[in-house]
C-alpha cells in the first residue's frame, strides 16, 4: 500500500562527511511502509552503495534538483546555508541539525514554512533507542578513536611474553563513560589494555566496572548528573577538586581517551598542558570532545598534533571513517523514526501523520508550520 509521500536522500556536501542517509536495506524496509524513495545521484557512493543497489530495492535515482524538491528530505549532516536557502516552503526535513549552534538555519526554516525535526532532540529513553542516532554514531566513535589510538602508539595494548622479550600491557584512560566512552572501554578491553576510567555521573561506575576497567573513585559534593543521562556542568569548586585529583593519574597513562561532554556547553578542560608535559614520550591521547572545544586545549580540529612527545589526534567525524556500518546504523535509526508517523500501523489505510502527542515528535520537532518549538530544550 502507498502513502503517497516520497523520502528524498541527498548526497551529503560537508566537507568529509562520507556517510548517507538512507542504505538498500532501508529503502526496502521504508518501500515496504509504502514510501516512495528518491536517491540523489552518486547518494552512498562513499559509504559503499551504488546507485544500482538502490535502484534494485525500488528507489528512483534522481538529480540534485529534484532530491531537494522531495517533500520529505532526510540527511545526515545539516544542509549548507545554499541548500537550506532553495528548500520550498512545505518540506519536512529530518537531520542532525545541531540545534545549539545552528540558530539562523532553524529562524530560517520558520521563516519559509519548512518543517524541521532535529535528530539530536530525539530524547533518550528506551522507547527512542532504536531512533537515537547520537547514540549508534557515538558508540561506533568510541570503537574508531580507539583504533586511531592504536595506530599511532608504538607498542602493543595487550602484555606480551615472545622468545624476543615482553611488552607491558598498556594503560589506558577513559575520561567520560557516555556512550562513545563505554564503547571506547570495550574495545580498548578486547584488544587487551588495562583500562580505567572516570565519569562525573556516579552511575557509570558499574557500567565502567562490568566492561573489567577500573572506576577511578573521585568523591565531589555534588553529583555531575543532569537530565536525561546527560551531564550537567560543575562548580568552580568541583572542577578544581577535580582536576587536582585526575592530573597525577593521568599523567601516568599511555593513552587517554577523553569524551566528556556537556550538551550545549564547551567541553570540560580535563588534559591540561602540564598533564601532557608529563606523560612518558610516545603517549597517545584522542580528545573525541574536539568537536565542542576539546578536553585537552592542545587539540586540533581534523589534525595530530605532537606536543611534548605526545600525539594529541582531534579527529571531529570518526563515524565518517566507518561510512558503510555508520550509515547502516544511521538508516535503521531513520527507518524506526519513520515508523513512529505511519498510523494506523496494523488496521485501516496507513497514512503519514505528524502526531504532536507522540513524546518523540514533540521533543524533535523544532519547527513546524512556522513555528519554532524549543520550548522543551
Ligand atoms: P555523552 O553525553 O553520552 O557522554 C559524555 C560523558 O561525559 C557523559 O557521560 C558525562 O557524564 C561525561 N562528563 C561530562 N563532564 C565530565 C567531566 N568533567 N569529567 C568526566 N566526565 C564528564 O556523549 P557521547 O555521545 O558519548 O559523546 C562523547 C563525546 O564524543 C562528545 O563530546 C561528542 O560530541 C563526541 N563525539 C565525537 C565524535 C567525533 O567524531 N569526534 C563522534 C561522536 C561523538
Amino acid at each position: 500500500m502507498k502513502l503517497g509521500i516520497t523520502v528524498g536522500v541527498p548526497k551529503e556536501t560537508a566537507p568529509g562527511e562520507t556517510r548517507v542517509a538512507a542504505t538498500p536495506d532501508s529503502v526496502k524496509r521504508l518501500v515496504k511502509y509504502g514510501f516512495d524513495i528518491n536517491i540523489e545521484e552518486g547518494a552512498g557512493i562513499s559509504a559503499g552503495f551504488r546507485d544500482e543497489d538502490y535502484d534494485a530495492v525500488g528507489a528512483t535515482i534522481v538529480s540534485s534538483k529534484e532530491v531537494w524538491a522531495t517533500p520529505l528530505v532526510t540527511k545526515v549532516a545539516p544542509p549548507s546555508s545554499a541548500e537550506a536557502s532553495s528548500i520550498p516552503s512545505g518540506t519536512f526535513i529530518v537531520s542532525l541539525l545541531e540545534p545549539f549552534r545552528n540558530g539562523d538555519l532553524l529562524e530560517g526554516f520558520a521563516k519559509q514554512r519548512v518543517d524541521a525535526l532535529a535528530l539530536e532532540a530525539i530524547p533518550r529513553t528506551s522507547r527512542a533507542q532504536a531512533m537515537d542516532v547520537l547514540s549508534s554514531q557515538a558508540g561506533i566513535a568510541g570503537y574508531r578513536a580507539v583504533i586511531e589510538a592504536a595506530h599511532h602508539y608504538g607498542r602493543f595494548f595487550p602484555m606480551m611474553m615472545t622468545s624476543a622479550g615482553s611488552a607491558k600491557a598498556t594503560k589506558v584512560t577513559v575520561l567520560g563513560a557516555g556512550v562513545a566512552g563505554l564503547q571506547a572501554i570495550a574495545t580498548a578491553r578486547k584488544l587487551g589494555a588495562v583500562v580505567e576510567a572516570y565519569d562525573v555521573r556516579p552511575e557509570t561506575r558499574e557500567q565502567i566496572q562490568s566492561l573489567g576497567a577500573k572506576y577511578i573513585d573521585i568523591q565531589l559534593d555534588e553529583s555531575g548528573s543532569g537530565q536525561g543521562g546527560y551531564a550537567r556542568e560543575l562548580s568552580e569548586e568541583s572542577k578544581q577538586k577535580l582536576q587536582a585529583a585526575l592530573d597525577e593519574r593521568l599523567s601516568k597513562s599511555d593513552i587517554i581517551i577523553s569524551t566528556a561532554n556537556v550538551p550545549g556547553r564547551k567541553a570540560p578542560t580535563l588534559i591540561s598542558e602540564s598533564v601532557v608535559s608529563g606523560m612518558r614520550h610516545g603517549s597517545v591521547i584522542v580528545d573525541m570532545a574536539t568537536p565542542s572545544g576539546g578536553n585537552c586545549p592542545l587539540s586540533k580540529a581534523d589534525q595530530v598534533v605532537e606536543a611534548h612527545g605526545v600525539k594529541i589526534i582531534g579527529y571531529t567525524n570518526y563515524p565518517a571513517m566507518m561510512a558503510t556500518d555508520s550509515s547502516n546504523f544511521f538508516a535503521r535509526n531513520l527507518v524506526s523514526l519513520l515508523d513512529l508517523f505511519v498510523r494506523p500501523r496494523d488496521s485501516g489505510e496507513p497514512t503519514f501523520i505528524v502526531n504532536l502527542e507522540d513524546d518523540i515528535i514533540d521533543t524533535s520537532l523544532l519547527v513546524h508550520q512556522g513555528t519554532l518549538r524549543l520550548k522543551n530544550r
